[in-house]
């Protein structure tokens, strides 16, 4: 069994009925054996019918968590971590225990961005469960790293990178802070988009195996740089268009997805963030079933 499923909602299952075969030689194919197989390992561990949610009751009784009707089909990563970050960037418990839960359901399904190419939702499908292949094969999850990276700052954002600038420029944070706030809510944002468009070019790599095309009209498109000015320097972030611009074929992007403390460099001139990302590349993650993970992990009531 590759692809693992163990939700209830009939057009997933009557959809993986058909396509299971072609879809499992076509993952076999692009990830290769050893990350193939270890992908097996991870899942068959850590699925079991708890971690699928087929409604938004069972996403809150089950993780705590409130999720408006109209949220699009998701993967959940849940974690008893603290998100302890020294002032100067590091990180002193190094162990996080992570648990992952779907939510898929018809719903759902209408909500998702897929919905705006296809009724099929083998595609909503497929686009959560290549988030949970990443989130199992990379050694540091993106998720775990982008959440440690948003509990460390003072103020998060409420709108827009300019409005959150004014709003830190007018706090009563110190120059340096303030310059540490807005780079950490720049390197979310890259990882977000790092993560969300290689999972779109793995969707694409998937699907076409069974004739579904995933239009992704962002790819080589050029990405914006926005110069914002910080108390302590002009900074300027890329924004948009594809992240991965320079890489012309869509296995290497995968590859690269798959390993992205390799290539994921911090923004120059905080001390702060080299030690922060550096230590974030250095957390242990485990994975664990859902039910494994309730022992400790208290939903919010
Ligand atoms: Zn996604």
């Amino acid at each position: 069994m590759a692809i693992t499923y163990l939700g209830g909602v009939e057009r997933i299952l009557t959809e993986l009925e058909t396509h299971h075969d072609t879809l499992d030689q076509r993952y076999r194919e692009l990830l290769g054996d050893q990350k193939y197989t270890r992908l097996q390992e991870v899942q068959a561990r850590v699925l079991t019918e708890e971690s699928f949610c087929d409604n938004i009751k069972t996403v809150r009784k089950k993780t705590g968590e409130i999720i408006p009707d109209d949220a699009p089909s998701k993967l959940l990563l849940l974690t008893g971590a603290k998100f302890r970050v020294e002032p100067d960037g590091r990180i002193r418990d190094r162990k996080v225990k992570t648990s992952a839960v779907f939510y898929l359901s018809e719903q759902s399904f209408q909500h998702s961005s897929s919905s705006e190419f296809t009724d099929n939702p083998l595609v909503t499908f497929i686009h959560e469960y290549n988030h949970f292949v990443t989130y199992a094969l990379q050694k540091v999850p993106i998720y775990v790293a982008m959440m440690y990276l948003s509990q460390a700052r003072d103020l998060a954002p409420s709108g827009d990178i300019n409005e959150y600038v004014q709003e830190l420029l007018t706090s009563d944070l110190d120059p340096r802070k303030i310059s540490q706030n807005i780079g950490l809510t720049q390197a979310v944002k890259v990882l977000d988009e790092t993560q969300e468009k290689g999972n779109r070019i793995l969707d694409k790599l998937i699907l076409q195996s069974v004739g579904i095309d995933v239009p992704l009209p962002w790819r080589f498109q050029e990405r914006q740089q926005i110069p914002v000015q910080l108390p302590t320097g002009l900074m300027v972030y890329g924004q948009g268009g594809d992240p991965y611009r320079s890489i012309r074929n869509d296995q290497d992007v995968l590859d690269k997805l798959l390993e992205w403390e390799t290539y994921m460099a911090p923004p120059q001139g905080s001390q702060f963030m080299t030690n922060l990302l550096r230590e974030i590349k250095r957390l242990k993650t485990s994975r664990v079933s859902f039910k494994q993970m309730r022992k400790k992990y208290k939903p919010k009531q």
